[in-house]
């Protein structure tokens, strides 16, 4: 009954598993969730209160499609400031969060064969999207040795002349990884006298904790032609319930391409929100996104800590993001008996990392209290140790 399409794809594992702990604790079971990828944190003031102007001045109706002006106006502002990026306002394109941005990236450009690299670990979304636009996800893996990042050697023995693009995460969810200047510099080298794209999702930008974010396309002038810049506010901003994304780029065909697919699936995202994005690009709430920075930074140090003094885990210090991807396997092989059995047994969710391509490491956010981060790593201690006998 249903289209091969459909049948082939798998839910976000990322979501199923924090909807099954919601379920659970709703129940009434003691259940710590550490599954979701979005901040605890509450959206900045000065943003809601964008968006409360916003109603009261009746900014309710139907806006472009790619988004108002005076808001895609503010996202070129912000990568010039922030990335060292020109892109005009025809260069960007505002999407129902990062997620469909990715989504309509796909549908238009990639066709029936087409192959996308993508480094595994990977975030749930890209192999199953490369695969809906009838793609062909080429995975290749990478572990601890390389600190979860492709190398130069690896890309280019992945490359085939199906190449269409490949797909780049700095910061990393679900590893942190961040990608240095000279390592972004090493894959343009690669990239360089090809057709490839470079879709570099950026949207964990502002939660670095070691180093400097460099954004793909700054890099030279080829790798500014190929990238695709995918960012939003979701996790900077604490916004994931408003819907913003946006995609720039230097080719105007491209947004015209994902205009007409968006005029034709969910036109422009909702028009109060993209007053409020407003307020959250233009620098104003600067301070508060340092704050969450900041103990984001505190909870992940103290969070390593503890889970290295499991003996069974361990776990590399992630340089961004707020996620950990800790290798469970001296415990347990296969990670989805792992993460069953920690929640059924202790109440603890976390996300197999098999949904990230990656056997044997479960992910844990730590976008939560520190008391819970605390009890969490606590049950999971002895879980482990029950299980090491
Ligand atoms: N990219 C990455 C790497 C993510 O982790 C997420 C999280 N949801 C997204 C994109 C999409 O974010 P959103 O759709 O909320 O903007
Ligand atoms: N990106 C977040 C995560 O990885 C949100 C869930 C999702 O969109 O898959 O958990």
């Amino acid at each position: 009954m249903f289209s091969k399409r459909i049948e082939q794809l798998s839910e976000s594992m990322t979501i199923a598993i924090t909807s099954l702990a919601k379920e659970l604790k709703a129940s009434g079971r003691d259940i710590l969730s550490f599954s979701a990828g979005e901040p605890d944190f509450d959206t900045p003031k000065a943003i809601k209160e964008a968006a409360i102007r916003a109603i009261e001045e009746g900014f309710t109706k139907y806006t472009p499609v790619e988004g108002i002006r005076e808001l895609r106006e503010a996202i070129s502002q912000k990568l010039k400031r922030d990335n060292g990026l020109d892109y005009d306002p025809d260069q960007i394109i505002v999407s129902n969060g990062a997620k469909q941005s990715l989504f309509n990236l796909f549908q238009a450009l990639i066709d029936q064969g087409d192959e996308v690299i993508i480094p595994a670990p990977y975030w749930v979304t890209y192999p199953e999207l490369v695969k809906y636009s009838g793609g062909v996800p080429v995975i290749v893996e990478t572990d601890e040795l390389t600190g979860f990042k492709i190398t130069p050697q690896q890309l280019e023995e992945a490359i085939t002349p199906r190449t269409k693009m490949v797909v780049l995460t700095t910061p990393s969810n679900p590893t942190g990884a961040l990608y240095s200047r000279e390592e972004l510099e090493a894959i343009g080298k690669v990239l360089e006298g090809s057709q490839i794209f470079l879709c570099s999702d950026e949207i964990y930008e502002k939660l670095v904790y070691e180093g400097e974010f460099v954004s793909s396309a700054s890099i030279s002038e080829d790798m500014y032609n190929r990238t695709i810049t995918i960012n939003g506010l979701s996790k900077s901003a604490a916004m994931t319930g408003w819907r913003f994304g946006y995609l720039a780029t230097a080719n105007r065909e491209l947004v015209k391409a994902m205009k007409k697919l968006q005029s034709q699936s969910t036109s422009n995202i909702n028009s109060i929100t993209q007053k409020a994005a407003i307020a959250g690009l233009d620098g104003s709430i600067d301070g508060e996104i340092e704050m969450m920075r900041r103990e984001f930074k505190e909870r992940r140090d103290e969070a390593v800590e503890l889970l290295e003094a499991i003996d069974g885990l361990s776990v590399l210090k992630p340089a961004g993001a707020f996620y950990l991807f800790v290798n469970h396997s001296r415990v347990e092989r296969e990670s989805i008996p792992f993460a069953k059995e920690l929640l059924e047994r202790e109440g603890v969710a976390v996300v197999p990392g098999i949904g990230f391509g990656s056997e044997g490491y479960f992910r844990f956010s730590f976008a939560t209290d520190r008391e819970s981060i605390r009890e969490g790593i606590r049950r999971i201690g002895r879980f482990v140790r029950s299980k090491m006998g």
